[in-house]
């Protein structure tokens, strides 16, 4: 068993023996989890490319190619981008990264047939996940969190009246106006999209410890020590 010292030496740990890190990594939670959060942490301060999904279907529009015209159709119609598409971007991406890249998936796979999809991917591209991470934090808690941010019309800050809210009641810091809630942040709205996350989603935790591949973190902690946590299960395993 290896024994790591206590909070604030981690990171050396982490730098000292790099090449143990895991390179290719899923991050897998409900929305609210914090993943989006934690995929900054680590492209900040480890180097790791954050794959989000909207970031890839952008970078293939972008890219102006069969694929990226469309997909810009697909969006430009409001409509879903079928499993059969997301599992050729995906494709396209890994072929072209090199193996040594490190990154992570922030929002793909979503459902079992994506997740299958994506062994085939790993397959075909070489470049194979090395850990899936689940963030998890009760739902009470991601309803409270949510629906709990405010953010100002006018400049666009984000509050939050648990954790970061405003010096005055209510009002922006910076504007001096009315702190509104954005229509998704509405409780009903939240819990429909945990439901959705529930039922799609939720599966792929058994199919990655099937795997062997998953990881759970308590996500409920202050963002610091979830990194922390993250960055010692990512060396331990
Ligand atoms: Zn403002």
């Amino acid at each position: 068993m290896r024994v790591f010292p206590r909070e604030g030496s981690v990171r050396d740990i982490c730098n000292m023996t790099f090449e143990i890190c895991k390179k290719h990594l899923i991050f897998l939670g409900p929305p609210g989890c914090g993943k989006g959060t934690q995929s900054e942490n680590f492209s900040e301060e480890l180097g790791y490319k954050h794959y989000s999904t909207g970031d890839i279907l952008r970078e293939s529009v972008r890219s102006g190619n069969e694929l990226g015209k469309k997909v810009q159709v697909i969006i430009e119609n409001g409509d879903l981008v079928s499993d059969e598409t997301m599992k050729e971007i995906i494709l396209e991406k890994f072929n072209s990264i090199s193996k040594d890249t490190k990154f992570i998936l922030d929002g793909y796979p979503r459902t079992l047939k994506q997740a299958e999809d994506l062994k085939r991917i790993s397959e075909e591209s070489e470049i194979h996940i090395d850990s899936v991470i689940y963030f998890d934090v009760p739902f009470d808690s991601i309803i409270e969190r949510i629906s709990s941010r405010r953010v100002c019309p006018d400049c666009a800050k984000v509050y939050n009246l648990l954790t970061l809210p405003p010096h005055k009641d209510n009002l922006c810091d910076e504007c001096n106006v009315q702190l509104v809630q954005r229509e998704d942040d509405k409780e009903d709205a939240v819990k429909h999209r945990l439901n959705v996350y529930k039922e799609n989603t939720a599966p792929l935790i058994s199919f990655y410890q099937s795997e062997k591949k998953l990881t759970k973190i308590n996500g409920n902690g202050r963002i610091q020590n979830v990194f922390n946590l993250l960055k010692q299960e990512l060396l331990c395993l």
